[in-house]
């Protein structure tokens, strides 16, 4: 390719024109990829502090239906033993 300032042949590859040292087209395409590879890592960033709330709320959530058997289950026992209680305590 050649320098949009000085004219001079140079490598596809080279981001500065080592004639007249100004930048070539392709190093604004790379700084524009950079950009936008940025602004896609900060996107992912915000996605996994999003996802990571979700997955908070929800484990919250599931906290709350794994404990609810327990509130079945202690009145249930309760019950259960007083009955035993009473069953020995009539034998008696
Ligand atoms: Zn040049």
């Amino acid at each position: 390719m050649y320098c949009q300032n000085c004219g001079a042949e140079i490598n596809e590859n080279s981001t500065i024109c080592p004639y007249c040292g100004l930048a070539t087209k392709s190093s604004d395409i790379l700084q524009e990829k950079d950009m936008k590879i940025q602004a896609l890592e900060q996107k992912i960033v915000e996605l996994e502090l999003a996802v990571q709330q979700v997955s908070r709320t929800r484990n919250r959530k599931s906290g709350i239906t794994q404990f609810q058997p327990w509130i079945f289950i202690f009145p249930i026992l309760f019950v259960v033993v007083f009955f035993v209680l009473f069953i020995i305590l009539v034998s008696l």
